[in-house]
């Protein structure tokens, strides 16, 4: 067996449960909302929606896109709902949450990418909890700058897109999508005035020359926040896993980008997207 390959120590979760956890999950259920957290199987579940945050899927959940790492179903979505915004902000409400992350599949298949309904699940939480921030984490919209200008019209707090690995793999990992037009997005949102983010998978195939050029990459375009985690295949058919990255790569990535100047940055073995997420977020008055 490939010991390089052997699922190390440090992967191996403790789930940390308390009453928010339960509380999270009848309520998510009941207003038949989909959270990333459940479909992707997080690892970090327990740990977020005990600290009441957790990662709304809208728009559905299947994707016109085919990205090699994602276990998210490929296909022709039918779902478009427009009171899906305010059941997201009602839940969001009630389960009184920090911070909300809303994220969705790829919409190729809608005119303006789902901008619009990203927009008014934001307003109607902004609207329903004012004191929870929200961060948005979305797709590239094909580049449209119009359709970014619809989802920050409403004012999220945090702009997140991920670049999810260096430029050499792009094609092979996200097959449809492009890392100059991904850095686009988020200069546009910086040219805004912002906070940006955004977050790779480590351990497919990349140099490590490669990771610090596209740290340089997003610090060009002055991206404030930033996480790196271990890419875990969800199959054997999805893109094979290079290596397992030690706790000391991970920390030495974090110093490396810090010193880069990004503001925030989340770096661990277990780290998703949205890790830690409520610890970003400018903080909001009562
Ligand atoms: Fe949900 Fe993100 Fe936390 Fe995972 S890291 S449990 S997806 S909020
Ligand atoms: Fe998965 Fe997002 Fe890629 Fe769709 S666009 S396949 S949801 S990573």
């Amino acid at each position: 067996a490939n010991t390089r390959l052997r699922r190390p120590d440090w992967l191996k979760i403790k789930l940390g449960v308390n009453n928010n956890f339960s509380d999270v999950r009848h309520l998510i259920n009941r207003q038949k909302l989909h959270t990333v957290c459940e479909s992707a199987r997080c690892p970090n579940i327990g740990e977020c929606w005990s600290r009441r945050t957790a990662t709304f899927m809208i728009l559905g959940n299947v994707c016109t896109r085919s990205c090699r790492f994602c276990n998210i179903t490929v296909g022709k979505p039918t779902e478009y709902d427009l009171q899906e915004p305010r059941r997201v902000a009602e839940a969001v409400k009630e389960l009184d949450l920090r911070h909300a992350v809303i994220t969705s599949v790829a919409r190729d298949d809608l005119s303006d990418g789902g901008a619009f309904i990203f927009a008014e699940t934001v307003r109607l939480i902004h609207e329903l909890h004012p004191r929870c921030s929200v961060e948005v984490l979305i797709p590239d919209f094909k580049g449209d700058l119009n359709d970014l200008d619809t989802v920050l019209d409403a004012r999220p707090q945090i702009l997140n897109h991920n670049l999810e690995t260096v430029e050499r793999l792009q094609r092979e990992v996200r097959v449809q999508a492009r890392y100059d037009r991904s850095l686009s997005i988020l200069k546009h949102a910086k040219k805004r005035d912002f906070v940006t983010k955004s977050g790779i998978m480590v351990g497919l195939g990349e140099t490590w020359d490669e990771i610090i050029q596209l740290f340089k990459d997003l610090r060009a375009i002055q991206c404030d926040i930033l996480t790196i985690g271990q890419y875990l295949p969800p199959t054997k058919q999805h893109y094979p896993l290079d290596r397992y990255y030690t706790p000391q790569e991970f920390e030495e990535l974090r110093r490396i980008a810090i010193e880069l100047g990004f503001k925030h940055v989340e770096s661990g073995p277990l780290v998703r997207s949205s890790y830690h997420a409520d610890e970003q977020a400018p903080l909001l008055n009562d």
